[in-house]
């Protein structure tokens, strides 16, 4: 079953998601990078991009904040681009820990692998896997080229947050070791740890990443520059992982009100993919108790339910199409 809605009823959906949620005060700038403490509290903003390359914006989609989290989608794919699919699940794994994002106790406890690229040990582990080896700064061009090409424009690392965060990731750098003593880490693991922690500090709009996540709804083809950025085989394998630890251990919470596979970091983004349909992405800093943008989890929401974008209801949605579009298969 099929339902078509139209770019109007999408923007009009996303302008009211913004005029509800830009007064909630819940929540608070995560505090413990200091960089993000000091991000003006009140800026918000959502783009939702099409996988035909139209897109819908509202509020301060231009503002490039810290990619934090969500940077673990872009690497994931990297590595699943450079090795395969399987080759990631049998060295990271595909399991939701239910446990903090940088949980020391998830790696005691499933010793013989660190379970996702999506929580802090799998993406760290990750980082260790990208290709060439040995090489910091070729791993580092392939992970800011590939960031760069999801987005369709060039991102770049926000200095201020890198160095904030090199000074104060303790709690990462005990992950990297406790990997390397388990054998999970394919690299130098300080290497590793500190491609983590710059792609963790790229900064990042909620326009790009809205076209980032169009790119994975579009199985990896950029919908704005029609760049072949990943193989299109991947988009069911990161959307799947996405499904199941996005919101950190509120994941089950927003799958249930939203259907939706979708990704937070703390630096106030999401972005959230609509298989074959849309990508979209919303900001705003202040965080729940797990970590999530309380406004943009909100705004996301609404605009899920409104359209009707949950992908477990059996009513499929379309964009009606402005012009002949180019499709793109899955397979
Ligand atoms: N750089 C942050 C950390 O490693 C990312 C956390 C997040 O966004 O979940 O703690």
């Amino acid at each position: 079953m099929k339902r078509t809605i139209t770019i109007e009823e999408i923007r009009k959906t996303v302008e009211t998601a913004y005029v509800h949620f830009r007064e909630e005060t819940g929540g608070k700038n995560a505090d413990y990078i200091p960089y993000l403490k000091n991000v003006p509290s009140a800026l918000f903003g959502i783009t939702v991009c099409l996988t035909d390359g139209r897109s819908v914006s509202v509020g301060d989609t231009d503002y490039r904040f810290g990619i934090e989290s969500v940077s673990k989608v872009p690497t994931a794919l990297l590595v699943m681009n450079q090795y395969g699919a399987n080759k990631v699940l049998e060295r990271i794994g595909a399991d939701a820990t239910g446990l903090p994002f940088n949980s020391i106790m998830a790696i005691l406890l499933e010793n013989d692998h660190p379970s996702t690229p999506l929580v802090n040990a799998g993406a760290i582990s990750a980082c260790s896997m990208v290709r060439p080896t040995g090489d910091a700064d070729a791993k580092w061009k392939a992970i800011i080229r590939f960031v760069s090409s999801l987005c369709g424009s060039d991102v770049a690392v926000i200095d201020e947050l890198y160095r904030s965060e090199s000074t104060t990731n303790f709690n990462n750098r005990s992950i990297a070791w406790l990997l390397k003593n388990y054998n999970r880490i394919y690299d130098d693991p300080e290497m590793s740890l500190d491609l983590y922690t710059r792609q963790c500090s790229l900064g990042v709009s909620a326009k790009q990443l809205a076209i980032m996540a169009a790119t994975i709804a579009n199985c990896g083809t950029n919908p704005v520059t029609w760049e072949e950025v990943f193989n299109a085989n991947l988009t069911p394998h990161i959307t799947s992982l996405m499904s199941t630890v996005g919101f950190y251990e509120r994941t089950g919470d927003w799958l249930y009100n939203t259907g939706l596979p979708a990704k937070s970091g703390v630096g106030g983004g999401i972005m959230a993919v609509v298989p074959g349909v849309m990508g979209l992405a919303a900001f705003a800093p202040p965080l729940d108790g797990a970590g999530n943008s309380v406004k943009a989890q909100k705004a996301l929401e609404y605009i899920s339910v409104r359209l009707g974008l949950n992908l477990f209801n059996p009513v499929h949605i379309e964009v009606a199409a402005q012009e002949p579009v180019k499709e793109k298969v899955c397979q």
